[in-house]
């Protein structure tokens, strides 16, 4: 594959997030316009309301763009996805017979603010990178007993909160929590002092299964819409102090980013590659019939307020040890029955190298090793005011499938009680 040449002149070069064989899915808004769904083409968005409106894209009977949000395309199914890629593509490609019916409905990003994309039906977290676990299981239990006996059989995953998913730009706010150091009596209730990213990935759900019915990784693939940049902002003293026996709630639920463009499986589809090989044989009902992670290169900057951003973390979406269909299959093994617009977290995306860790948790060292970020300063945790950017790109011979930037700026904590 091959970069696609548009009529869309700044979505032919060879660093565009953005070129036609991307084309995410977005919701934005103008000083002008309503909230809306929009497609990007290089530094342009095209007005998906306004594309149906004048009879250029007609997906269904009843209009699907009169909303602000991508969850009745999902619906529809991945054959109506096909469809709609592939006349987005007739539209938008050089020498398109339609370019001056469109050109009018191209919005420049730069008088857009990016939404939400979709309703988030429901949130899950998975726990599925080895790397990230073995740190986390040797800082937390010993090198020997890293990784919990399941591991290597279930990805694990806890059920999340899906009111707390927010859009890239939304700043967050310190959480407030109990906690309590292991020398303390007593817990104390106040601002985390722990407060950390998880560079992950998030599948989106574009499809229900029923309930009660188990589905097979094939059909989980298939029921993907697409994926987007994911970061679980995390409380590292609010964890460990709540979560026995029932696993991540406070320190977990008070925020979660993702990167405003959905980008498809479609657009995915030339960098699929192998998970790593297994250490012990999965049973059969998590086999994958072929590769169905991603080769997606990712990273973290980190900016004091008033300085600049530094690359604290590079890794890749490939050094996960379970992909996503993996885990939309095991959660509906028992027969849980998932929804259009439903978020899954791949875990933490940490590679075997230090700078490639995910969390600061591990770059850190649970606090051990501050690490430094230029102009004389280091960090541990994250402090007020620091602003934290996931970026992500699958790199073509010649054009990006970009994520772009899924970013978060660190408020104070509201005072409690
Ligand atoms: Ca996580």
């Amino acid at each position: 594959m091959t970069l696609m040449k548009s009529w869309v002149e700044s979505a032919n070069s060879a660093d565009t997030p953005f070129p036609l064989n991307n084309l995410p899915y977005g919701v934005f808004t103008t000083n002008s316009l309503e909230p809306r769904c929009g497609v990007a083409i290089g530094d342009m968005i095209l007005d998906m309301f306004a594309a149906e409106e004048a009879g250029l894209i007609e997906l269904a009977e009843d209009p699907v763009f009169d909303v602000p949000y991508w969850n009745d395309v999902m619906e529809l199914g991945p054959e109506a996805w096909d469809v709609l890629r592939a006349r987005l593509q007739e539209l938008l490609i050089e020498g398109a017979s339609e370019q001056a019916s469109v050109a009018p409905l191209l919005i420049p990003m730069t008088d857009a603010r990016m939404e939400m994309p979709l309703v988030v039906a429901e949130f899950t977290d998975f726990y599925a990178g080895k790397h990230h676990a073995t740190n986390v299981g040797t800082m937390f239990r010993s090198a020997e007993n890293a990784l919990p006996p399941n591991w290597l059989h279930i990805p694990i995953g806890y059920n999340g909160r899906a009111s707390s998913v927010v859009v890239s730009g939304t700043d967050i706010i310190r959480p407030n929590g109990q906690t309590k150091a292991p020398d303390a009596d007593m817990p104390s209730f106040g601002p985390s002092k722990r407060l950390d990213i998880e560079l992950e990935m998030g599948a989106i759900v574009g499809t229900a299964s029923e309930l009660g019915h188990p589905i097979t990784v094939t059909q989980a693939d298939e029921m993907i819409f697409g994926y987007v940049l994911l970061n679980d902002w995390s409380a590292r003293d609010i964890q460990p102090w709540e979560n026995q026996p029932l696993g991540p709630f406070q320190g977990k639920v008070f925020a979660t980013s993702i990167s405003p463009w959905i980008v498809t499986r479609a657009a995915l589809e030339p960098f699929r590659t192998l998970t790593p090989p297994r250490e012990k044989e999965l049973l059969p009902y998590l086999h994958e019939p072929n590769p169905m992670l991603y080769n997606i290169d990712l990273s973290v900057t980190l900016q004091p307020e008033g300085g600049t951003a530094t690359t604290i973390c590079e890794t890749n979406y490939n050094e996960m040890y379970y992909s996503a269909p993996q885990q939309l299959t095991h959660h509906a093994s028992s027969g849980c029955p998932m929804t259009p617009g439903d978020l899954l977290g791949s875990g933490t995306i940490s590679g075997p190298e230090k700078h490639q860790r995910g969390s600061l948790l591990e770059m850190s060292w649970g606090g051990k090793e501050p690490f430094e970020i230029g102009g004389g300063q280091t960090r541990s945790f994250i402090e007020d005011g620091d602003t934290l950017t996931l970026h992500g790109a699958a790199k073509g011979d010649g054009y990006l499938i970009g994520f772009g930037t899924c970013v978060g700026t660190i408020k104070p904590a509201v005072k409690f009680p």
